[in-house]
């Protein structure tokens, strides 16, 4: 199909400039390229898309809706793609059992209840632990979601202490309107912190597409990209 040409020639062009944004990052920052895994987070996109990206070598993707995410999760699968995937956005226990089934990593983990939900989830639907990361609020602002103060111990201690879950470490996003390379930073300590009590909280998922240069520098291990390799969303989600 013409079109599916040209959009594969479009993603592999924004493709090959995030990956060089990437590898300058970690050139700059004395890290080796391959210490930084891309996630190219797909909201909104068609199964298509995530297909397309399957088919220009990336790995790992993300999406922030259970129904959208587990449509495209089969779709990619039925076509042949194996691809991780990583849900990142704010997750209701109703649709732990659900998550539970097609991801590889769920990021926005923030509640010793959604751990509880979680644990059960993927004790009953998964043959191996499901791999979670603790989201942080770098604003405080628990509304936009993720973990203030000691409820990161709280919850890492959760989801270390159950059967179903494996602690891969912790994500976050730059909280709005301040210096994204201050909250990294911050982040960085926190996940120090954690890395030496749980010595597997090896992640640490930071940086979109704005500011993934200040993320590598304070030693994010993924980075998750969206508006830079799909294009600008239609609706603010
Ligand atoms: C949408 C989203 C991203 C990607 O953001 P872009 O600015 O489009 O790169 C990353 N992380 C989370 C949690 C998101 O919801």
């Amino acid at each position: 199909m013409v079109s599916d040409d040209r959009r594969r020639a479009e993603l592999a062009a924004n493709l090959q400039q995030v990956r060089e944004r990437i590898s300058r990052a970690c050139v700059a920052a004395g890290r080796p390229a391959e210490a930084v895994t891309l996630t190219a987070v797909t909201k909104t996109y068609p199964a298509s898309d995530v297909l397309l990206l399957a088919g220009l070598g990336v790995t790992d993707v993300g999406e922030n809706k259970d129904q959208e995410a587990a449509g495209k999760a089969a779709q990619a699968r039925a076509a042949g793609a194996r691809l991780r995937w990583h849900f990142v956005g704010q997750l209701q226990r109703n649709k732990a059992k659900s998550v539970a089934a097609y991801a590889d990593v769920v990021e926005s983990v923030d509640s010793v209840r959604l751990v509880a939900a979680l644990d059960r989830a993927a004790v009953a639907v998964r043959d191996e632990p499901l791999e979670v990361l603790v989201q942080v609020s770098l604003d405080g602002d628990p509304e936009r979601g993720g973990v203030v103060g000691d409820d990161l111990w709280r919850v890492s201690d959760a989801v270390a202490s159950s059967d179903g879950l494996r602690l891969g470490g912790v994500m976050a996003v730059a909280p709005l309107g301040q210096d994204p390379g201050d909250a990294f930073a911050r982040l960085a300590e926190l996940a120090g912190q954690l890395r030496s009590a749980q010595p597997s909280a090896t992640t640490v998922s930071a940086g979109m597409s704005g500011d993934l240069e200040a993320a590598i520098r304070h030693g994010a291990t993924h980075v998750r990209i969206g508006t830079s390799l799909l294009g600008m969303r239609n609706s603010l989600r």
